[in-house]
C-alpha cells in the first residue's frame, strides 16, 4: 500500500498531521463551537426556495463578484460600510488562506498568540509563509505592552488577533489592535468568528478600520448564525485590500448555491441571531457551574469555555464520550473545552462532569 511519505510530497508538509477535530455522530455534541440550535423551519423553507430559483441558471457561472451578497454584508455588520469594503469565502478558514496567499509567502512571517486558533498555523504552512507564536500573559491575556514586544522581537509581515481567542474564549480590547497597527508596517488581522457572543457588540475592530487600510477583520456565518454547513466567511478592510485577494481566489470561488444560501440567511439575521442571548446565558452558566464544581473556568466572550483542573483531560474526554457528550481537548494540560449548547445540552454536561468529578 502506498503511503504519504512514499509520495513526492513538498518537504515542510512530510509528517505534518492536518486539521482533525474527531466528528463523531453523538447526542450532544458540544467540541467545535457551532450554534447548537437548529435553523427555524420558516428560514429553511425560504432558503431552499432561493436554491432553487439559483438552479434555474445553473448552467452559467456564478456572479463573480457576488454583489449582492457583499452588500447584505455590509448592511449586516453596519459601522457604515460599503459593499466595496467586503468579502466572502467558503469559510473564513479560506478568507485567512487568501490573506496569506496575498501577504504571506516565502521570506514572509506571521505572527500569532498562543494559544490560539490551530488554523493559522496550518494555513501558514500551506502558504510556506513562516508561523511563530508569542506566549500570552496570565489566565491567557493580551496587553499592548506584550504585543508591541512581540512585534518588535518577531518583525512579522501578518499579525493574528483571535477576538475573542479559541480556544480560551479570551476578550480583546480595541487598544491591542491599536497597539499591533501602530506597531507593525505588515498586515493586522483580527479574526471575529464569535464576535456575536461578546457583552459589547460596539468593541469590534471594524469601528477601527477608518485610516486604516492594513486592518483586516474576518466573521464567519458558521457560529452565530447557525450556518456552519453552508461555508461562508467574510472580511471587512479596504477596497485595496479586497483587491489584493482578487488576485489569489480562484474564479467563480462562491458557488451559485452558495450565494442564495447567504443572501437567505442574512435577510433572515434576526431570527437566526435570537438564539444568541440564550447561548450567552449557557456559557454564563457554564463559567459560574463550572467553578462551583471546583474547577477554573477562563472567562469567556465567546460560546464555548475552557476550563482547568482537570486531572486527566484525556479520560474526562473518553467518560464524558462515553455518555454520549463530545466536548474538545484542545491539548492544554488539565484543560478541556465545552460549547455552549441549548439549556438541555448544557444541563447534560454540568450533570455528567459533576458525577464523574465525584467519582473521581
Ligand atoms: C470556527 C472558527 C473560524 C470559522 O471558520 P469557518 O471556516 O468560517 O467555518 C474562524 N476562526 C476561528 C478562531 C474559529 O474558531
Amino acid at each position: 500500500m502506498t503511503e504519504l511519505s512514499d509520495l513526492p510530497i513538498r518537504d515542510s508538509l512530510k509528517g505534518r498531521t492536518p486539521y482533525g477535530a474527531p466528528q463523531l455522530h453523538v447526542p450532544i455534541a458540544l467540541n467545535v463551537n457551532e450554534n447548537t440550535h437548529r435553523i427555524p423551519e420558516p428560514v429553511a423553507l425560504d432558503v431552499v426556495s432561493r436554491l432553487a430559483a439559483a438552479v434555474i441558471n445553473i448552467n452559467r457561472y456564478p456572479d463573480r463578484e457576488f454583489s449582492t451578497l457583499r452588500e447584505k454584508l455590509a448592511n449586516y455588520l453596519g459601522f457604515g460600510l460599503n459593499a466595496n469594503q467586503l468579502w466572502a469565502a467558503n469559510g473564513s478558514n479560506e478568507v485567512i488562506q487568501q490573506i496569506f496567499q496575498a501577504f504571506g509567502g516565502p521570506g514572509r512571517k506571521a505572527l500569532g498568540f498562543h494559544p490560539t486558533y490551530s488554523m493559522y498555523s496550518l494555513i501558514a504552512l500551506g502558504a510556506e509563509t513562516d508561523y511563530v507564536e508569542s506566549d500570552r500573559a496570565d489566565r491567557y491575556e493580551l496587553t499592548p505592552e506584550l504585543i508591541r514586544a512581540a512585534i518588535a522581537e518577531h518583525q512579522p509581515d501578518i499579525i493574528m488577533l483571535c477576538s475573542p481567542n479559541n480556544p480560551t474564549g479570551t476578550p480583546l480590547s480595541l487598544s491591542c489592535i491599536e497597539a499591533a497597527y501602530e506597531a507593525t508596517s505588515g498586515i493586522v488581522v483580527v479574526d471575529e468568528a464569535y464576535a456575536e457572543f461578546s457583552h459589547g457588540q460596539e468593541q469590534s475592530a471594524i469601528s477601527l478600520l477608518p485610516n486604516r487600510p492594513r486592518l483586516l477583520v474576518s466573521r464567519t456565518m458558521s457560529k452565530a448564525f447557525a450556518f456552519a454547513g453552508a461555508r461562508l466567511g467574510y472580511l471587512a478592510a479596504d477596497p485595496a485590500v479586497i483587491d489584493a485577494l482578487r488576485l489569489v481566489r480562484l474564479p467563480y470561488h462562491l458557488s451559485a448555491f452558495t450565494q442564495a444560501a447567504a443572501e437567505a440567511a442574512l435577510d433572515h439575521s434576526k431570527e437566526l441571531l435570537a438564539t444568541v442571548a440564550d447561548i450567552q446565558v449557557q456559557r454564563d452558566r457554564l463559567l459560574v457551574e463550572l467553578a462551583e464544581l471546583g474547577y477554573d473556568p477562563y472567562r469567556s466572550d465567546s460560546n464555548f469555555v475552557l476550563f482547568a483542573g482537570v486531572e486527566d483531560p484525556n479520560a474526562m474526554f473518553e467518560a464524558l464520550l462515553a455518555r454520549g457528550i463530545l466536548v474538545r481537548n484542545v491539548g492544554i494540560p488539565n484543560t478541556l473545552r465545552v460549547t455552549a449548547g441549548t439549556p438541555s445540552e448544557t444541563t447534560a454536561f454540568l450533570e455528567a462532569l459533576a458525577d464523574l468529578t465525584h467519582r473521581g
